[in-house]
C-alpha cells in the first residue's frame, strides 16, 4: 500500500500505538514474554529516557531486554473512564492522533511519592477528568471536575 507524506506522522503513531497496545496488554512487543509496567518518578537507569519527561511509565519484559517507555497519559489512555469522558464528547481514541489530544503528553505532578501516586488530568471541551495512579501504573480512581 503507498502512503502519502502527509499521511507518515499518522502511520508513524498507528505503529507505536499497536507497540503500546502489546505494552499495556501485559505483552512484549518483541518477544512473547509477559511485560509489567511501573509509573517512574526519576528517568535513572533508563536508556533513551529525558529526565524532564518524567514521570513515566516503564514497561519490562521479563524474558528479554526490551523496555518500553510512554507518558503517563498514553499509559491511561484505554482506561474505560478516560475512553467514556471521550466517547460522550464525541472523541474516538481509536483513531484521535494523540497530537491533538495536550493531556496526553503532558507531563502530571507526583501527588506522592511513598506511595506512588501521580494525578494526570484529561481534559477536553473545557471538561476534566482527573486520574489517579498507582506504582503499577494502575488507574486506581477517577474523580470528575466539579464533583
Ligand atoms: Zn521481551
Amino acid at each position: 500500500m503507498h502512503t502519502e507524506r502527509s499521511e507518515l506522522p499518522l502511520a508513524f503513531e498507528r505503529y507505536v500505538n499497536s507497540l503500546l497496545d502489546r505494552a499495556r496488554g501485559g505483552v512484549c512487543p518483541s518477544c512473547p514474554g509477559r511485560v509489567e509496567p511501573t509509573l517512574r518518578l526519576d528517568a535513572e537507569g533508563i536508556p533513551h529516557a529525558d529526565p524532564d519527561e518524567v514521570p513515566l511509565v516503564l514497561y519490562e519484559c521479563h524474558r528479554c531486554p526490551e523496555l518500553v517507555s510512554t507518558s503517563v497519559g498514553k499509559a491511561a489512555i484505554d482506561h474505560p473512564g478516560v475512553v467514556v469522558f471521550h466517547h460522550e464528547r464525541g472523541v474516538d481514541l481509536r483513531s484521535a492522533p494523540s497530537w491533538t489530544l495536550g493531556w496526553v503528553l503532558a507531563d502530571p505532578d507526583a501527588e506522592s511519592t511513598d506511595p506512588v501516586r501521580v494525578r494526570p488530568t484529561v481534559e477536553l471541551d473545557g471538561d476534566a477528568l482527573e486520574l489517579v495512579l498507582d506504582r503499577g501504573a494502575a488507574v486506581v480512581e477517577t474523580v470528575p471536575s466539579g464533583d
